[in-house]
């Protein structure tokens, strides 16, 4: 098959089978390039969608894809899950019963299975390679490839020999994905497993549905407590560091009736794996837990994620929160910090026995610290630990939404570069702020550096003042701190332009105490209708014995939710529903939509497929204004609202300010459809150079400023998903 003919085959089975409309990511490219039989390296993050990569393949290409994996505990939910969509998939490994084991393997040797997953030390028994050898391989996909490399941070000894691959299926085209894995580590893994001439797929690190929030730690029980009754019928994961704090905090969720229970390494094997089927079964709500506690949680669906204390380092921040939202759907994480904690994690890290790697942790630890006081956006700053850059501030995360004080900094921002590059190059944020304030100390005197030029010019800021200015710099990418070197400053090309002139820097206002965490849901769906479809999905996944996402994810039903088809063709047009689907659940789903939409029938269904989510664009609604909010949540009409003492002037103005702060507002309804549509219209056609007024004084109708503002602000906000 040419390249071309590879495409259409696989764009034709994505929507066929998984019910998926487009590829997301490199998905496409990465598919033809295992189907034309190339070795391939794939680097996505969690929730990227790297499964499909290798699945496709398998389907589309005569023979068997093998796929390698290290989690025993997930393979029955991918097969499962594959199962359910019409695939013909198997997993073969300890779990099975002699029975079971026989007819996979017969259906292996009789040339059956589409996909087979299998744990590394089973495929490399010798009698399972002369299995192998004698049917025919479409591919070997190794996931969580991170696992040969020692330089990882998960590394298992029985993926190393994976390299024997190689040698005994020189033709079959491998696939290695992870979703972890710095430069280093990228090439040991395609060494290590003997990749020829791999095409290398990296994608960014960001997680654009995972919303970071960090909030001041004050009370809390009470606010993890409030965080979660936000997050009616869904999971989440709390991390706790000690196991003392997971036990108190899982028995004080039990108080408040949520389904909670705790999980660290001094629980019997027993318990945890209870305690993690539970969690994938939906039968307890949340897992409570140290961060010993890895990659066992994998489920798709974590709907949130709450760091009870600040984590040790951004890395394991990074991997803690991202097991929120694994399937794509909208997730929230929140940071409690305070900055007492700080302390504990310095004892642990007090008792690591090698100076050099105290040292280093003591950096990684600044560095989240850097990350939760931070007046940046969030994501530019997880990013750009990992050397990315952000070309615009993300719009989701608690700065974004809310946005600090800003100042022209320029100036300082060049003092800062100028302390850094006359300084050497060669020293931490500490040592940079003490030469700038004109600091008298030892260290400054050996190094002669009060002699500098640059020395005390920034006498009149702050310690504080000027340690956020450099963790700025740190972030928009102008310095990078090597945490090899004891987290020495260097400036990069960006900030060398910087130094040299003729571009300005905008940096937040240093306000001392940490900032108030904010919160605003704006959920792509319908509660009510999301809790009747879960309660459904629960109970076919009991009587079927399997885990509710495999049946529909979290994001179908809150499609499902929002756009409530009743008919077979709209059912189809849900992502994730393809034809097996439609056929094997569609009718109990169908069923209770129907039901619905008979039940409360005025509000009005969309028949074609165009979800729009609201980005916020302005600041946090007012109380005011977050009580209409409420109301209107709660279905509260117009009139109901006005006859709370609101003029109808100011409740526009309410939902101005709530679109705007990205709440889900029907503005379609509101202004009335034929006015809607006809701002819309007017707005596509305006002269780009048009100002708002002219556009509006053009319009052939007769509108309030009021309404006309509202289309407006709607329409800034919207966004196409
Ligand atoms: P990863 O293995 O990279 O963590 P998965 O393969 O589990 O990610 O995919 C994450 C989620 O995204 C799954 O629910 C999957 O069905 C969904 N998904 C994958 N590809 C697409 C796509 N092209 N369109 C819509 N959803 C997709
Ligand atoms: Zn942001």
């Amino acid at each position: 098959m040419t390249k071309d003919q590879y495409v259409k085959k696989s764009l034709a089975m994505l929507k066929e089978v998984f019910g998926y409309n487009q590829f997301r990511n490199q998905q496409g490219e990465i598919i033809t390039s295992i189907c034309q039989a190339k070795d391939t390296f794939v680097l996505m993050p969690t929730g990227g969608g790297k499964s499909l990569c290798y699945q496709i393949p398998a389907m589309i290409k005569d023979g068997t894809g093998v796929v390698v994996s290290p989690l025993i505990s997930l393979m029955k939910d991918q097969v499962d899950a594959l199962k359910g969509c019409g695939v013909n998939a198997a997993f073969y490994n300890s779990s099975l019963k002699a029975g079971e084991s026989r007819k996979v393997l017969h259906a292996l040797d009789t040339g059956k299975l589409d996909l087979l997953y299998i744990a590394p030390e089973r495929l490399l028994s010798e009698e399972f390679m002369t299995r192998l050898k004698k049917i025919k391989i479409v591919l070997f996909a190794i996931d969580e490839a991170h696992c040969v490399s020692q330089w990882g941070h998960d590394f298992r000894p029985e993926y190393v020999r994976l390299g024997d691959l190689r040698k005994n299926f020189p033709k079959t085209p491998m696939v290695a994905l992870t979703a972890t894995a710095d430069t280093h580590t990228r090439e040991d893994i395609i060494e290590c497993l003997g990749l020829h001439n791999a095409k290398r797929y990296i994608s960014s690190f960001d997680r654009p549905n995972i919303r970071y929030l960090v909030a001041p730690k004050r009370q809390p029980m009470k606010q993890i407590v409030e965080f979660i009754r936000d997050w009616k019928d869904s999971s989440g994961i709390i991390y706790c560091l000690s196991r003392k704090r997971v036990e108190e905090v899982t028995v004080n969720l039990q108080r408040h009736h949520i389904k909670a229970a705790a999980y660290h390494a001094g629980l019997p094997a027993k318990q945890r794996e209870k305690v993690q089927d539970d969690f994938l079964r939906d039968r307890i709500r949340v897992i409570v837990a140290t961060v010993a506690f890895g990659m066992g949680v994998d489920k798709p669906n974590v709907r949130f994620v709450i760091h009870h204390d600040i984590p040790k380092s951004i890395e394991s921040y990074y991997q803690e929160t991202g097991r929120a939202g694994r399937d794509s759907f909208e997730s929230e994480v929140l940071l409690l910090y305070g900055a007492g904690d700080t302390n504990l994690v310095r004892k642990l890290i007090e008792n690591v026995d090698s100076l050099d790697q105290r040292r280093i942790e003591v950096h990684k630890l600044n560095s989240m610290i850097g990350f939760a006081e931070a007046l940046t956006c969030r994501r530019r700053v997880l990013l750009s630990y990992f050397g990315e850059r952000l070309e615009h501030d993300c719009g989701n995360c608690d700065i974004c939404l809310d946005p600090p004080e800003t100042f022209d900094a320029t100036k300082y921002a060049q003092q800062g570069l100028r302390a850094v590059k006359t300084a050497g190059e060669k020293f931490g944020m500490g040592y940079i702020v003490d030469v700038l304030r004109g600091a008298d100390t030892a260290r400054i005197r050996t190094n002669e550096h009060e002699r500098l030029k640059i020395y005390g010019v920034g006498k009149h800021l702050g310690l504080d003042e000027w340690t956020s200015i450099l963790r700025q710099l740190v972030h928009h990418g102008n310095l990078i701190q090597d945490v090899s070197q004891h987290g020495a400053l260097k400036l990069t090309p960006r900030g060398q332009r910087l130094l040299k002139g003729g571009v300005k820097v905008t940096f937040a206002k240093y306000k001392p105490g940490v900032r108030h965490g904010i919160k605003k849901p704006s959920r792509k769906r319908n509660d009510d209708v999301f809790a009747l479809l879960n309660a459904i999905r629960y109970q076919l996944a009991d009587e079927l014995d399997i885990s509710p996402h495999t049946i529909f994810s979290d994001v179908a039903l809150g499609e499902m939710s929002l756009l409530r088809p009743t008919t077979e063709e709209g059912f189809l047009t849900i992502n994730g529903v393809g034809q097996h689907k439609l056929k094997t659940y569609g009718p109990a789903f169908l069923h209770v939509l129907r039901e619905h939409v008979k039940k409360f029938p005025e509000i009005v269904q969309e028949k074609v497929k165009k979800v729009i989510k609201l980005v916020p664009k302005g600041p946090a609604p007012t109380a005011a204004q977050q009580h209409t909010w409420n109301l209107y949540k709660k279905g509260a009409s117009i009139e109901d609202l006005t006859a709370q003492g609101l003029s109808e002037k100011s409740l526009m103005q309410h939902f101005i300010a709530l679109v705007r702060a990205g709440n889900e507002i029907n503005v379609k309804e509101i202004v009335g459809k034929e006015t809607f549509n006809h701002i819309m219209a007017a707005l596509a056609d305006a002269d780009p150079c048009a100002s708002l007024s002219e556009v509006k004084k053009d319009l052939e109708i007769d509108v309030s400023n009021e309404v006309f503002r509202l289309v407006l602000a709607w329409n800034e906000g919207a966004e196409e998903v």
